[in-house]
């Protein structure tokens, strides 16, 4: 989705000359420096520190595990402002740049927020990891923008990426990488709410095929669904092998065929792509 529009943005850069930095500069926000650069909205504050805490260290961390060294400022923006930077829509997170600024919505009242409200209701999140429902909404936005740093690591890195859903699922495998790390819980609540999204959303587009075609056009529910699938495939090789799956990318010309979409050539570096894509029907017949 956030690609989507990300090009929306550069075509509206190119007309007015104007980056996203500079909008957001322009709307003389308050600016406070700490391990990153942080822009907010009036009362935005909390949420920017949580921001930070949970990213501050990520540029150190980045730049010792796949010496890939960059830079990034974060905003965190209520829906006025919001709407005075991008079209995307407000509440899901997204970069741009460079210069790469990450932002994010300061609210869980957004499109994104009202689907995970509506979908973890009726489990016990809050009493597994004491946290409020509104803290955890919290929690897996910010993990959303987390994937979309995802994307400027994984590009830097230098992976070569044939198809859209190889793309969006290191990005996934980076943000996932940090955040196992770093924050074990804060992964914890990523993967339990998007196990939740998995078993709620029933899709109408499943294949690879679809994605690669429709991409944003599935629709915000099947475009999670699809993104959900991609981090619980990503959780089941973190385990096994760590940053391993990432050194082996590096190594590999990834290639994609019609059928298999890069998944025959995924099964040779390490075993398993294959039933993950048959149980969730990302390929239709697959044997
Ligand atoms: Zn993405």
């Amino acid at each position: 989705m956030k690609t989507f529009f990300a090009i929306l943005l550069l075509i509206t850069q190119q007309l007015f000359g104007q980056t996203t930095l500079d909008k957001i500069q322009s709307l003389n926000l308050e600016i406070v420096e700490g391990n990153l650069l942080k822009y907010f909205s009036n009362g935005a504050d909390e949420r920017a520190d949580n921001l930070e805490k949970l990213l501050g260290n990520s540029i150190s961390y980045f730049e010792n595990s796949l010496e890939v060294k960059e830079s990034f400022s974060i905003a965190v923006l209520d829906s006025n402002d919001w709407v005075k930077v991008t079209n995307i829509p407000y509440g899901l997170p997204f970069v741009s740049g460079p210069p790469y600024i990450v932002c994010f919505p300061s609210s869980n009242k957004n499109v994104l927020g009202q689907i995970i409200k509506s979908v973890i209701k009726n489990y016990n999140l809050s009493e597994d990891y004491s946290k409020s429902d509104e803290e955890l909404i919290e929690i897996f936005i910010s993990m959303i923008g987390f994937h979309e740093l995802g994307h400027i690591y994984a590009k830097e890195y230098g992976i070569n990426f044939p198809n859209k859903w190889t793309y969006e699922f290191a990005a996934t495998y980076i943000a996932y990488l940090y955040l196992t790390d770093v924050f074990p819980v804060e992964a914890d609540i990523w993967l339990s709410i998007s196990e939740i999204l998995e078993k709620e959303i029933k899709p109408n587009y499943t294949s690879l095929k679809d994605f690669e075609n429709l991409y944003v056009r599935v629709g915000v529910e099947n475009y999670a669904w699809y993104q959900v699938v991609f981090l619980l495939r990503v959780a089941e090789v973190e385990k096994e092998i760590g940053t391993g799956l990432l050194k082996k990318l590096l190594n590999t010309n990834l290639t994609s065929s019609d059928k298999y979409l890069s998944l025959d050539m995924l099964e040779d570096i390490h075993p398993e792509f294959l039933s993950w894509a048959e149980k969730y029907k990302l390929i239709e017949e697959i044997k």
